[in-house]
């Protein structure tokens, strides 16, 4: 159920954000979530249709950016790509690897009128 509360944060920010533009209504919300971070693009499109219901963010176009696992490998310099399910190496299956992106989770930009 954590998509549930990370939806309110969204619409949180994007209230706020929309007040302090003096904007009547939220037309898109840009996100980014990395492959890693566990969220669930379709729950959180699913719980915003129904929180930002008779809201200024009603009806606004969710557009979920995702980001790649890149990460750098301790043992050989490796830098690059990761599949999600290994956590290790590509290069050499070294499991001391430093995950440099896919973490991410953060409202990027909002578009309002
Ligand atoms: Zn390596």
């Amino acid at each position: 159920m954590h998509e549930l509360a990370i939806t309110e944060s969204i619409l949180r920010i994007a209230k706020s954000e929309a007040e302090k533009h003096n904007a009547s209504r939220v037309l898109s919300i840009k996100l980014k979530v990395g492959e890693l971070s566990g969220v669930v693009p379709t729950l959180i499109q699913e719980y915003f249709n129904i929180a930002s219901n008779e809201t200024l963010v009603e009806g606004a176009k969710l557009i979920i950016d995702r980001i790649p696992i890149t990460i750098k490998c301790l043992n050989c310099g490796y830098e690059g790509g990761m599949d999600k399910m290994k956590r290790k190496c590509p290069e050499c299956n070294s499991y001391d690897i430093k995950i440099l992106t896919g973490r991410e989770f953060y409202v990027e930009s909002l578009e309002v009128e």
